[in-house]
């Protein structure tokens, strides 16, 4: 199966020169879904991971089903304000301003392994982000997964040392 396929572009959106890769289409076709979440459980199984950890919002749609079949525990990486318990927080430079995440300070035990996964890898900003996040914490991360990556954005070079893994490579 071709995933390019049920990826639907959108020029321009949210603002004027950015290819917003849509994945609803990918989401609601139940082949390609399956199919997408049994490749990145494939590629997770040998990695030892403790737990996955996803990034709002689209992350938690691709994450938590890849946790549930490795019979994993799933840990959501929220924006601002969204998570009730104490936090541990990081801020970063998005393309226009900054932007917070969090994580429980509790989501994990010191020296477990994380696995990071998201829907896209654009500059790559947000996963360091995550990345740090979780470091603080004294989490060891085994990496990070997504659907697409657009390779023009060089995300894969700011992860250098890390291990990054995509299922669809983009260059426009
Ligand atoms: P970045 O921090 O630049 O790697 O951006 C990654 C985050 O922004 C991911 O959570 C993506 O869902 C979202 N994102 C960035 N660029 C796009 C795009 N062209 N299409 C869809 N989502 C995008």
């Amino acid at each position: 199966m071709d995933l390019r396929n049920v990826i639907r572009n959108i020029p321009d959106f949210p603002v004027k020169g950015i290819q917003f890769k849509d994945i609803t289409t990918l989401l609601k076709d139940k082949d390609a879904y399956r199919y997408t979440i049994d490749l990145l459980t494939e590629h997770c199984k040998n990695l030892k991971i403790d737990f996955i950890a996803g990034i709002e919002a689209r992350g938690f749609i691709i994450g938590a089903p890849v946790a549930y079949n490795l019979k994993v525990g799933f840990i959501p990486i929220r924006k601002e304000g969204r998570l009730p318990y104490q936090v541990e927080k990081i801020t970063y430079q998005l393309e226009y301003g900054e932007s917070i995440l969090e994580i429980h300070k509790d989501a994990f035990q010191k020296g477990n392994r994380v696995m990071v996964i998201d829907d896209l890898l654009a500059t790559g900003g947000t996963t360091l982000a995550v990345f740090k996040l979780i470091e603080k914490l004294q989490g060891k991360v085994v990496g990070a997964d997504f659907i697409i990556e657009l390779e023009m954005l060089k995300g894969r070079e700011k992860l250098k040392g890390y291990e990054i893994y995509s299922l669809i490579k983009y260059n426009i």
